[in-house]
């Protein structure tokens, strides 16, 4: 086994209900990943906790942050920023443990720059897929009939091929459980042991 941690990387578009399936994930106590809380400059909602939900920080201490290295990632996203602390992700893999991030996409590929051996889990929804077979199994898609809403999903489609895995949210609870698996089977990798 490889004495540093893995970190796992959980992403995929605006909307999927990525927060949702890691809630459920994290539901489960007998998991051996511990959960990085990202820092926001977003207003905290009801019923958030600082230091558990985020840490909800000040757009000058966010900055400060960057400044200081001591983001891993960050990405502006709708007029806030949202980013995972170095120093935690850092220190938990050195322990031997998994960390787990669940962040937005262009955060995800700043992540892969630098730690391109993390466990990269796409969350797509599955209508996503159903466009995906349609395009790519026909190829012959007049572009004509492909509106916004498409190029858009071609955009998310050409995303995840930067990604090892893509699990499909037709329910939280399955969604869950694959990338659980997922994360299971990471460790048994031959290039791991
Ligand atoms: P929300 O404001 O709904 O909690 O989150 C908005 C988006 O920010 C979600 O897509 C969530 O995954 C993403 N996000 C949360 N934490 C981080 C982070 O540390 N880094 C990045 N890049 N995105 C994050």
């Amino acid at each position: 086994m490889s004495e540093r941690g893995l970190l796992i990387v959980f992403s995929g578009p605006s909307g999927v209900g990525k927060g949702t399936v890691r809630s459920k994930i994290f539901e489960d106590k007998t998991n051996k990943f511990e959960y990085s809380v990202s820092m926001t400059t977003r207003k905290q909602r009801p019923g958030e906790v600082d230091g558990k939900d985020y840490y909800f920080r000040t757009r000058e201490e966010f900055e400060e942050m960057i400044r200081q290295g001591q983001m891993l990632e960050y990405a502006e996203y709708v007029g806030n920023y949202y980013g995972t602390p170095l120093t935690y992700v850092n220190q938990t893999l050195d322990q031997g443990r998994d960390v787990f991030l669940e962040i937005e996409v262009q955060g995800a590929l700043q992540v892969k720059e630098k730690v391109p051996d993390g466990v990269f889990v796409f969350l797509t929804p599955p209508d996503l897929v159903e466009l995906r077979d349609r395009l790519v199994g026909r190829g012959t898609e007049s572009v004509d009939v492909i509106d916004s809403r498409i190029a858009k999903a071609k955009e998310e489609i050409r995303l995840m091929s930067e990604y090892d895995y893509a699990v499909v949210n037709d329910e939280v609870a399955l969604a869950a459980e694959r990338v659980k698996r997922i994360i299971e089977a990471e460790h048994y990798r031959v290039d791991r042991v």
